[in-house]
């Protein structure tokens, strides 16, 4: 295992900070440090993936043929690493790391030749229809269904927790479309408009006060057969296809090591007398971080070398997730009554209102309350130590 990079390694780093450094407007910059969850508004979010269109660096895992870099998985950890540390706004990845891979890898020549092009441009902004309000964790047990009629599916069903559903003029989407002993067969993977009449959407409001999530509600949409991508009651097959693609080249640590620099520069504001106890969870918590670092790097050779991270996947997962909002908790600690006020105007971007109390106060609770989401999406943490326990500890 070595865990150095080469000198060429270390000079496409220097070139990736440079173009971060340059690349990024300053009200690109001040969207990054708004974002209160790890989503961005969708009008920054295209701006941000204009530029890296531009530049070549949208879809560094993609095939080079559809726009990908062709860099090697120890470059896709340089470029995240960076990424972190820039703070850039966040793009959507439905399309970019969802729907696209899936495509490349399932769909036909006609649907990669209308789509890809539009995922890439932001022309088409996608969300994802999985989870359903009796079929999250258990996602096979989905009950939203789609049924043959002529050149059409006639679709009906309600899709819940749908990231960006009211931003969205596409889903892609798993519905059932027949009935056999695995409930995994039978299920299909849709793509639907969210134009089309029948579709209906909720945006929900968390605690936090943001409403990025929505219930979607399917009420005889007709769905043409041919935006069916692989074959029918085989989606199971495309959205494992999917989830494999972008295997490696992640990197939470970096992120992490900024979000505790911010919240030592909120610690640095307090009295003296009061800093040694969260001074002390900040130094705990860094050490975790570096720890998980290691870890990532050691995932990042592994899979060099075997093609997968295999259960390493999950660890980071959970520790990084874990971590995160132990650090967000300390934040809000540390903003102490800044965190009271509810002032969403104060972080709207391009907002006059001035905050009260310092600006870090004004996202550190909503930050906080999103975060918890982190340990329950993309495969909740519990499933994730289950995973563990069969792949690893052999239970
Ligand atoms: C912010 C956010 C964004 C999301 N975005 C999307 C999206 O864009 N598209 C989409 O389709 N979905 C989305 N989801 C939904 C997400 O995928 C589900 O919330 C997740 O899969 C958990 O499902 P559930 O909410 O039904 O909880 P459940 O599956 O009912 O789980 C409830 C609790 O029980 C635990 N649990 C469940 N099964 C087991 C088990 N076998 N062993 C041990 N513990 C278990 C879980 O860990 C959890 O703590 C999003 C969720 C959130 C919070």
């Amino acid at each position: 295992m070595k865990l150095a990079f080469t000198r060429e390694e270390e000079a496409f780093r220097d070139e990736v900070r440079e173009f971060f450094a340059t690349a990024l407007t300053d009200e690109l910059r001040q969207a990054g440090r708004l974002m209160t969850s790890v989503y961005s508004d969708k009008d920054v979010a295209l701006a941000w993936q204009k530029i890296l269109l531009e530049k070549g660096w949208l879809v560094p895992s993609w095939p080079q043929e559809h726009g990908g870099t062709g860099w090697s998985l120890t470059q896709r950890y340089i470029f995240a690493c960076e990424r972190a540390r820039a703070r850039p706004p966040a793009l959507s990845p439905m399309g970019l790391s969802m729907l696209g891979p899936a495509l490349l890898g399932h769909g036909t020549q006609a649907q990669k030749d209308h789509y890809l092009p539009r995922i890439l441009s932001g022309e088409d902004f996608w969300c994802q229809g999985y989870s359903e309000p009796q079929a999250g964790s258990d996602l096979a047990a989905l009950q939203c269904h789609a049924v043959r009629d002529g050149e059409y599916y006639v679709l009906n069903g309600t899709k819940i927790w749908t990231t960006h559903a009211h931003y969205a003029n596409r889903m892609f989407c798993l519905v059932r479309t027949g009935r056999f002993e695995r409930p995994q067969q039978g299920v299909s993977f849709l793509l639907v408009n969210m134009e089309d009449p029948g579709v209906r959407c909720e945006p929900i409001r968390f605690v936090s006060g943001c409403a990025t999530q929505c219930t979607v509600y399917f009420d005889n949409v007709r769905v043409p057969v041919t935006e069916i991508v692989g074959k029918e009651n085989e989606g199971w097959t495309v959205t494992k296809y999917l989830l494999e693609f972008e295997r490696g080249g992640g990197a939470a640590a970096p992120g992490l090591l900024e979000a505790i620099g911010n919240a030592r520069d909120l610690l640095a504001a307090l009295p003296e007398a009061d800093r040694a106890a969260p001074a002390r969870r900040l130094n705990d918590l860094e050490v975790q971080v570096h720890s998980l670092e290691l870890t990532e790097l050691r995932t990042l050779a592994e899979t060099e070398r075997t093609g997968s991270p295999g259960p390493a996947s999950s660890m980071l997962k959970i520790q990084g997730s874990e971590l995160s909002q132990a650090i967000s908790e300390v934040a809000v600690e540390l903003v102490s009554l800044y965190g009271m006020p509810f002032q969403p105007d104060a972080y709207r971007l391009g907002s006059n209102v001035a905050p009260i109390g310092p600006q870090e106060a004004v996202t550190a609770v909503p930050f906080y309350l999103n975060n918890r989401a982190a340990s329950i999406y993309a495969g909740s943490n519990e499933i994730q130590r289950n995973i563990i326990s069969k792949a690893v500890l052999g239970l």
